[in-house]
């Protein structure tokens, strides 16, 4: 069973506390319809909408400001465990870089910026390092910013700088940077804008902000409609699910050079499985069965007809 509420109608009170406008574009309520009643995290309070303006779906009521800290910095890295069925391995930083490693490699083979000389790196939401470490072991100069306390000491004793907030960062010092990335992190950030502003304000000449996130139009929600897909998949640390359009009406309030891009995470024996058995997972029989160039033609086919499962964005600072 999914747990799911199904269609009901609001209470009286429910219907007080629902979105007047869209978060995000301002759209008028008219233009708003449930995504998902069921929340995985949150509480009975907690919906996600659709907005049909801007395309962007948002998790409603909003996290307070302190809410989104204390999340992240106490129950976030624990939370995540569980949602990917890891929580009986170790949660040491090396075990963590050392399970991300085959996931370095697929992101640095996807990184625009040219890294053929030593450059300043920062990474947002750094985890325990596995992306920025060998980097700096190559010798570029890296910092990072990484809320949950969870690997920051571990970091900061191998000579990462690693910093709670990019405010903290910023307060400590005059810092820019070559490359800027983030992996997952913007659709867990209440004002998205402002973060990704901050950014491009960190940029030097030259510089490249590059980041991916989870994308709306995935074929598990919006092909094959998997309903324990969405009960798993609008979860209260994501406060927010853009699709391409959504991105790109927040990206272009930054005014600058933006590039938005999808590609396909997973792969057809995970989808499969989803149909199947309605969790998440690989399916190794059925991933020998398919073979890699199935795999890839099917990848390419959600990539081309635009249901692909995250987005890639890029913005240069000229
Ligand atoms: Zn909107």
């Amino acid at each position: 069973m999914s747990g799911r509420l199904g269609p009901r109608e609001f209470s009286e009170e429910e219907a007080l506390a629902l979105p007047g406008v869209c978060p995000l574009c301002s759209a008028s309520s008219g233009q708003l319809h449930v995504e998902s009643r069921v929340v995985p995290g949150g509480t009975d309070e907690h919906s996600y909408f659709r907005c049909g303006t801007c395309e962007v779906r948002f998790l409603w009521p909003r996290l307070s400001t302190e809410d989104e800290v204390r999340f992240y910095r106490d129950e976030f890295a624990v939370f995540m465990q569980s949602r990917e069925g890891t929580e009986s391995l170790p949660l040491t930083a090396q075990a963590h870089r050392e399970r991300n490693e085959a996931l370095r490699l697929e992101r640095m083979a996807r990184i625009s910026a040219d890294l053929s000389t030593p450059k300043r790196v920062l990474e947002v939401g750094c985890a325990s390092g596995f992306m920025l470490l060998p980097l700096q072991a190559q010798g570029h100069s890296c910092m990072a910013v990484e809320p949950s306390g969870l690997f920051r000491e571990d970091l900061n004793s191998r000579g990462l700088p690693t910093f709670e907030s990019v405010d903290d960062l910023v307060a400590s010092g005059d810092f820019s940077f070559d490359l800027i990335f983030h992996y997952f992190v913007l659709e867990h950030v209440g004002d998205p804008l402002g973060f990704v502003q901050q950014q491009i304000g960190l940029l030097a000449p030259g510089g490249t902000l590059e980041f991916e996130l989870p994308c709306g139009n995935d074929a598990l929600l919006e092909v094959y409609k998997l309903d324990s897909f969405r009960d798993f998949y609008f979860q209260v640390g994501h406060q927010w699910v853009f699709t391409p359009q959504s991105l790109s009406w927040l990206l272009d309030k930054t005014g600058m050079d933006v590039e938005v891009g999808l590609r396909q995470r997973y792969g057809l024996a995970n989808h499969i499985n989803w149909a199947e058995n309605g969790r998440p997972g690989g399916n190794p029989v059925l991933a020998a069965i398919y073979g890699d160039a199935l795999d890839s033609a099917y990848r390419e086919r959600l990539v081309d007809t635009g249901h692909a499962d995250t987005l890639t964005a890029v913005i240069r600072k000229l």
